[in-house]
């Protein structure tokens, strides 16, 4: 699934390409996504300039002055530059076209979404519960520790709620808590001050890594440029079930929590 890295990713991949230049056609193969892709968005941005292009969470907003396109790569999405005339593949649904070039999206398990945003877009009722952007100076120790008070939810979901913060999917939930030295099933509640410091940096500097390195890897990710996004970042516990600590070398401890698979060492996590 793409993540905030992947997104971010590709959004630093696609800007340079489209931003600036003047869309001249919408052409939309399969317009059933997670919701429908609406009948008028092809009307909407035909013939208008693009005049940015940034990220909310795990949304792309592409700004076009009267309005917004809103992506989301939902489980499987991808968007990749690409020369207008190439022809497209199986699960290439939509190719927003900028003269010769196409900013071109593909989405085999169709859960993403292309919908046009008037007004406000932060205040779309998909962005407008968001939490703070982890890798900004909103988001805090102080911030994490007050939030966290009165909620009895295991920590590693308590940081995985797009509404506490946005964009710590499951790998980095794992990766931070392990660095932080937190065990992932403890109540949100029981975090100490000094811990929401920690665990607060350790998601910042994960995130950043992942970005660093253009994306963690993914089935289906494709880089902004065209080449593949696999960059298989060296994970601490992630994927390492029943392997050794790289800390403490006990065997590392996997669990199910929300049916998702936790990786955790019961010894150097607290
Ligand atoms: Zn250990």
């Amino acid at each position: 699934m793409p993540e905030l890295p992947e997104v971010e990713t590709t959004l630093r991949g696609i800007s340079p390409h489209v931003v600036g230049h003047k869309a001249t056609e919408l052409i939309v193969r399969q317009p059933r996504l997670r919701w429908p892709i609406p009948d008028d968005l092809a009307q909407q941005v035909a013939g208008h300039r693009l005049r940015g292009a940034r990220r909310r969470g795990k949304y792309l907003l592409l700004d076009f002055g009267h309005g917004h396109v809103l992506i989301h790569l939902g489980m499987s999405g991808s968007l990749r530059i690409v020369k207008a005339a190439e022809p497209p593949l199986f699960h290439d649904h939509v190719d927003l076209v900028f003269g010769k070039q196409a900013l071109r999206y593909g989405d085999p398990r169709r859960f993403g979404c292309w919908l046009w945003v008037e007004g406000d877009p932060d205040t779309h009722k998909l962005l407008a519960d968001l939490g703070p952007e982890p890798l900004t100076d909103t988001f805090t120790a102080d911030y994490l520790y007050e939030r966290s008070r009165k909620r009895s939810q295991a920590v590693k979901q308590f940081i995985m709620d797009s509404k506490v913060v946005v964009g710590v999917g499951n790998i980095y939930a794992n990766e931070s808590l392990f660095m932080a030295g937190i065990k992932p099933i403890r109540k949100a509640s029981a975090l100490t001050r000094k811990e929401c410091e920690q665990l607060v940096r350790d998601i910042k500097f994960v995130l950043q890594r992942s970005i660093d390195q253009g994306g963690t890897t993914l089935r289906d990710f494709v880089g902004g440029d065209g080449k593949p996004g696999y960059f298989k970042q060296q994970l601490l516990v992630y994927g390492r079930g029943n392997q050794p600590c790289m800390t403490c070398k006990k065997p590392l401890k996997e669990v199910r929590m929300n049916d998702r698979t936790t990786v955790y060492c019961v010894a150097c996590q607290k």
